[in-house]
């Protein structure tokens, strides 16, 4: 489904301040909560679709990406499986409620200093190194705080100001009918703090885009899904706020050869309908190399062999898991004529043994006779 346009969703402008979006976000999502709407899905989504909205609407970065690329500047997966995603929904409620309350959740305290976004990274890895584990590097690029202003943003020499509008305190008092209410300073956005001189690397902001190269020891047995949690190695905070931890999602790209379904492993084995017929010693696959597989006379294509052990250590412990072969029964190609000629001699041969020789075609003609005369 194509998502909606963030600004359409909030019903603001493009140009729209973040006063103006925080109140259209206030608007819908006290229409939409799910605690007003039991039950009903489409409330649930609408306010959904806000909750994400807002988010990516009030994040100076995040609405940068979003006007220049769209959903693709922040949505990772719109884009090509490899990618990242900031998960830091946690706080919109406190944040946009919390204005409402005159600030009774978290107050001041919460100005100045922001912590930074966790971030996702997907890791492709082939079969053989999520059953057996290594240490990969990954190159990840991550907001981390600014070199040449030190992450104040200020240029250098030069130190933020306390902001005129709320004295550095990030909130303003604003009456309201009745009531006096407390709310972000919309000049500096809470921060309490404004640049007079940004700094020219960052422009500002505190923070630039930087490629850190990580090293991530992926245990043996993962599976697609599984997550490792790089604590700290997210993104950076705003002016000295802690970082954010980076999580590492597993990806397994198909095999050739191997199918995996939890801690067992499938093949497919072809097999000649000679061998099938007379049994014989196959070699087969595994993950550490081939092994021979006893193939009894009179083997039928699809039939399983279990070759215990031969699948993989699940990685949260347990038993290993077995390497399942299912033979495929081969129709000759390329026959020369003395071949075809043996062929039809042994077809001969085999009329004269009647219905012994072909088990399941016998018992499914047996089938079909029945089912027409139960038709009668
Ligand atoms: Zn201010
Ligand atoms: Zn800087």
């Amino acid at each position: 489904m194509a998502k909606r346009d963030y600004y359409d969703v909030l019903g603001v402008g493009r140009d729209a301040s973040e006063a103006e979006v925080k109140k259209a976000y206030r608007r819908l999502a006290m229409k939409y909560h799910p605690d007003r709407n039991p039950d009903d899905a489409n409330a649930e989504d609408k306010f959904k679709q806000a909750a994400e909205a807002y988010e990516v609407l009030t994040s100076e970065e995040k609405r940068q990406a979003y006007d220049r690329f769209g959903h693709a500047g922040v949505d990772s997966n719109a884009g090509m499986g490899r990618g990242f995603e900031s998960t830091s929904f946690g706080d919109i409620f406190s944040d946009v409620f919390g204005d409402i309350f005159g600030g009774a959740t978290s107050g001041r305290s919460r100005a100045s200093v922001h912590r930074g976004a966790d971030l996702r990274y997907s890791l492709d890895l082939n079969l053989e190194q999520a059953v057996s584990g290594e240490t990969v590097e990954i190159k990840v690029p991550v907001l981390s705080a600014c070199d040449d202003c030190g992450g104040s943003g200020a240029k250098a020499g030069t130190r933020p100001s306390a902001c005129p509008d709320c004295q550095g305190t990030g909130q303003i008092r604003v009456a309201q009918g009745f009531f006096s209410l407390q709310q972000t300073c919309p000049r500096c956005r809470g921060a309490g703090k404004v640049i007079k001189n940004p700094c020219g690397k960052c422009g500002g902001a505190g923070r630039v885009e930087k490629r850190k190269t990580l090293s991530v020891k992926i245990p043996a047995g993962v599976d697609v899904g599984d997550r490792i949690r790089l604590t700290g190695e997210g993104e950076a905070g705003f002016n000295g706020g802690p970082s954010r931890d980076l999580y590492v999602q597993i990806e397994v790209r198909e095999h050739a050869i191997f199918r995996r379904d939890g801690k067992n492993l499938y093949c497919d084995v072809p097999i000649s309908f000679t061998d099938a017929a007379l049994g014989g010693d196959l070699e087969v696959p595994t993950l550490e190399g081939r092994v021979k597989l006893k193939i009894p006379s009179e083997t039928q294509t699809g039939k399983l062999f279990r070759l215990r052990g031969k699948g993989v250590t699940p990685v949260r412990g347990g038993s290993v898991g077995d390497l399942l072969c299912r033979v495929l029964v081969e129709t000759p190609v390329k026959l020369s004529d003395k071949q075809k000629q043996l062929l039809r001699d042994f077809k001969t041969s085999l009329a004269e043994g009647g219905s012994k020789h072909s088990p399941q075609e016998s018992s499914w003609f047996k089938g079909v006779k029945d089912f027409f005369d139960n038709l009668r």
